[in-house]
């Protein structure tokens, strides 16, 4: 039945997992998936997320199906993780969400619901989302197959490629077409480590009001960006606080480090109580026939840490040492590249936040670094700093000054 099916290409991020683990080298080191590594490179589970799972477990709760918007409570805990408790909005009950899938889950299913927003509302425009050149790999995927059409917008300075085109990317979201959606990573840019300035976005978020675009923030990395929850989230808050209507995908795979377990939440802030419930209403129909309803054990142990003061400011100071051990390493690979005798200005490296750097390397040349030190990053030059320690480093700044001298 399958005998005409051609295979399908690798996902170019996922994908070099596998391409590692074929390399014979006995100093390989991979930078590719971002996924947090404590200093021995090994995975790292919080002890607050530890504690939260066992109070969670010990509590013996059943395994009955969560609601099509999953847990009720999970999902209000994550509002005003991500608004603050005192945004309006949430104070008016007027933020549709759900419980989904993770970040992924968050995005595809927000996708369709930009699908099909044209037919629900009786208008004729085609569904369009602009997202920033580069973005994260999956994302134009995502809503492709959701069938919304995709469109870019400038992001990154073509000379430096390793800084932002502010006004580049202004002119481009002032120019999208009428109607079409935005995306927007709230924090930490995935690949770049580049983000507008609060300056930035203060001024994008006054200009974009003369619009009629949606905005739609992407929020993969809260916490994890600058080590403060709150920091993180003040691109996000200051548009709801400017009244844009946001849509808004949160991932707690980074941040709690609790990637397989796939909690996340999406909301969007409507105009009245009766239009969030037709939203929700809207987003049942969407996830009913897609997966039915979400798993329940991540979102238990993030409630458990976000709903107890203790165990949550735990959490605080544990999310803050995974991005000061991020940082560091940051800094540690800009020395060994100076050490290795580059002369070459590599202070982006610093200069970028989250879990990623984009060095600026070619194609070719993270090709090369492949082939000749068995490093493994993604083609566009993107390394996960979170796979760097005090062991690899160094070996790592040679391996990247052997290609880029
Ligand atoms: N958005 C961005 C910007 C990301 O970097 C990621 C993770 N790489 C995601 C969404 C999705 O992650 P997940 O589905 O694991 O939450």
């Amino acid at each position: 039945a399958w005998a005409g099916v051609p295979a399908a290409p690798a996902d170019p991020i996922v994908g070099l997992n596998q391409t590692f683990a074929d390399d014979p080298s006995t100093t390989k080191v991979l930078l590719g998936v971002g996924a947090y590594r404590d200093d021995a490179g090994k995975p790292y589970v919080l002890p607050s997320i530890r504690e939260a799972e066992s109070r969670v477990v010990n509590g013996n709760p059943n395994h009955e199906y969560a609601a099509i918007t999953g847990d009720a409570e999970f999902v209000k805990l994550s509002l005003e993780f991500a608004y603050g408790p005192d945004s309006a909005p949430l104070q008016e009950g007027r933020v549709a969400a759900a419980q989904v899938l993770s970040g992924t889950g968050g995005l595809r299913v927000c996708a369709q619901l930009i699908e099909r927003l044209p037919r629900l509302t009786g208008s004729s425009q085609k569904p369009v989302c602009y997202m920033p050149e580069p973005t994260w790999g999956n994302h134009a995927k995502v809503f492709q197959d959701a069938g919304v059409e995709v469109r870019r917008y400038r992001y990154l300075d073509s000379n430096t490629k390793t800084t932002l085109d502010y006004e580049g990317m202004k002119e481009d979201l002032l120019g999208a077409e009428a109607g079409s959606t935005i995306l927007l990573h709230a924090c930490a840019h995935n690949p770049t480590g580049v983000d507008p300035s609060p300056d930035q976005w203060r001024d994008l978020s006054a200009a974009l009001k003369k619009t009629d675009l949606q905005l739609f923030f992407d929020c993969a990395y809260q916490g994890f960006a600058s080590g403060d929850a709150e920091a993180d989230a003040v691109a996000l808050r200051s548009f709801v606080e400017d009244g844009h209507q946001i849509l808004l995908c949160q991932s707690y795979a980074k941040n709690f480090g609790l990637y397989g377990e796939r909690v996340g939440a999406l909301s969007a802030v409507c105009s009245s109580t009766e239009e969030k419930a037709a939203l929700e209403s809207q987003l049942k129909a969407i996830i009913r026939p897609m997966y039915s309803s979400p798993p329940i054990h991540g979102a238990r142990i993030v409630k458990e840490v976000l709903g107890d003061a203790t165990l949550r400011a735990q959490w605080t100071g544990e999310c803050k040492e995974m991005a000061n051990r991020i940082q560091e390493m940051r800094s540690l690979l800009r020395e060994g590249l100076a050490e290795a005798g580059s002369t070459k200005d590599w202070s982006h490296i610093t200069d970028q936040i989250g879990m990623f750097a984009y060095t600026g390397l070619s194609k070719e040349q993270v090709q090369k670094m492949r082939d000749e030190s068995a490093v493994y990053c993604t083609l566009d030059g993107r390394i996960s700093v979170a796979g760097l320690n005090r062991d690899n480093v160094a070996y790592v700044a040679a391996a990247i000054h052997a290609v880029s001298k």
